[in-house]
């Protein structure tokens, strides 16, 4: 029981199948995995853009071996000093507010919304406009607030208070406002709906109508926050400030968490008996949170992916010359996406093949969420991969090299 297909065929039998996983993977080495038959992977995936700080980090490890050997958890009947830290290096690296703590996206952006409802109350505002395209998690409630019909359907009645408008169109969003919205919670770049910047017009757009209709401001960080964009948090590269936001995804370096981080308007309306989780910011999650922003900032690698994701877009942008298949590519940092015109999963299983993972985001975009400590070396043989790839699928000789193999 220790090769791909052995362990596939144990997974597939007890664990139900909500997703199609291919290889088995058996360890993890900063920017690289490897399966249970060997095989070597440069991962472009990350765990889902979680592994920012890159596999197993010596420092990550060492912080959650310590503190699972010292109180792993004990419940948030007590006070415990990694969370309180945690909260002050989120709190100072953006909104000077408080934070809760969860263990999941969608759980995240569960608290933004019971948030936003119990501010609007009294007023008996409470509905939030989201976007079409979106993605918020897998709740009851997030399906309802995800604006793609897709992660709905066969699970109706949905929860209500929700209202969808148009990514990247101001007007649109106007129109759903009515004397029931409490707030607009949007991706400042749209992850798995095709990794797609939201333009600047559109977010300092928002805030004033935001500001002008008494509305919240939330933004979803939970794929481009945490370093991903170059910036700390995705909104930061528009020169505004949401009220409140979500993390999760890279927050904790794969170890299950959430937070909902506020500016102070909010950081007091949940009280005693508001709002709760369980294992929501236990010491462990927290030495692991903590240890992956200290080695963001130690090893600089908000600079690092602005400068790896330049790299990376200019290299993609060479086959939107030389494939008709490549349409665009597009993203901020090392969240990239390379638009095709046929579905994408065909070249992500090339490259598995081949030793790249990369991801998809809806059905023609490919996703690369690399670790951000990607190295140049790294980043040329992903190129490499991908070339040869493309060239083996949509070259010139593609249809003879089928041929062949026939
Ligand atoms: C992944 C993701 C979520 C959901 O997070 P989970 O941890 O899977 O619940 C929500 N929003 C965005 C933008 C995401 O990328």
């Amino acid at each position: 029981m220790s090769k791909n297909a052995d362990i596939a065929a144990l997974f597939d039998q007890f664990v139900m199948p909500t997703y199609a996983p291919s290889v088995t993977l058996v360890r993890g080495q900063g920017c690289k995995v490897w399966d249970a038959d060997g095989m070597v992977y440069l991962d472009f995936a990350a765990g889902i853009a979680v592994q920012n700080v890159g596999h197993a980090h010596p420092k990550v490890v060492q912080a959650v071996q310590d503190q699972m050997a010292t109180l792993n958890h004990c419940s948030n009947h007590f006070y415990t000093a990694n969370q309180a830290l945690l909260a002050q290096r989120l709190s100072r690296l953006s909104l000077n507010g408080k934070c809760f703590f969860c263990n999941s996206g969608a759980e995240a952006n569960e608290g933004l919304v019971k948030l936003a409802r119990l501010w609007g109350h009294q007023e008996e505002r409470y509905e939030v406009i989201t976007m079409l395209n979106s993605f918020h998690g897998r709740t009851l409630g997030m399906i309802a607030a995800t604006g793609q019909s897709k992660v709905q359907k066969g699970f109706d009645p949905l929860p209500l208070g929700f209202a969808h408008a148009e990514f990247n169109n101001l007007d649109s969003v106007s129109e759903q406002i009515n004397k029931h919205t409490v707030a607009v919670l949007v991706e400042a770049v749209q992850g798995e709906g095709g990794v797609i910047p939201a333009t600047i017009e559109f977010m300092k757009g928002l805030r004033q109508l935001c500001d002008a209709n008494k509305l919240l401001l939330l933004c979803d960080e939970i794929q481009c926050g945490m370093g991903r964009t170059g910036s700390w948090f995705g909104w930061q590269r528009y020169g505004i400030q949401p009220d409140a936001f979500s993390l999760a995804k890279a927050l904790a370096s794969g170890v299950p968490m959430g937070a909902v981080v506020a500016s102070p308007k909010l950081s007091d309306v949940f009280q005693p008996g508001s709002h709760g989780t369980t294992f929501g910011g236990n010491p462990l999650a927290c030495a692991a949170a903590l240890a992956t922003i200290d080695v963001i900032e130690n090893e600089g690698l908000l600079k690092r992916a602005s400068e790896a994701g330049a790299m990376l877009r200019d290299g993609l942008q060479q086959f939107v010359e030389k494939y008709d298949q490549v349409l665009e590519v597009r993203g901020e940092g090392l969240m990239t996406g390379m638009v095709l015109d046929v579905p994408a999963k065909d070249l992500i299983a090339k490259c598995r093949e081949m030793g790249l993972l990369c991801l998809s985001a809806g059905e023609y975009v490919v996703r690369f969420v690399p670790p951000l400590t990607i190295k140049d070396d790294e980043l040329d043989e992903a190129m490499d991969i991908l070339d040869e790839a493309l060239e083996m699928l949509y070259g010139e000789e593609a249809g003879e090299g089928e041929k062949a193999t026939e």
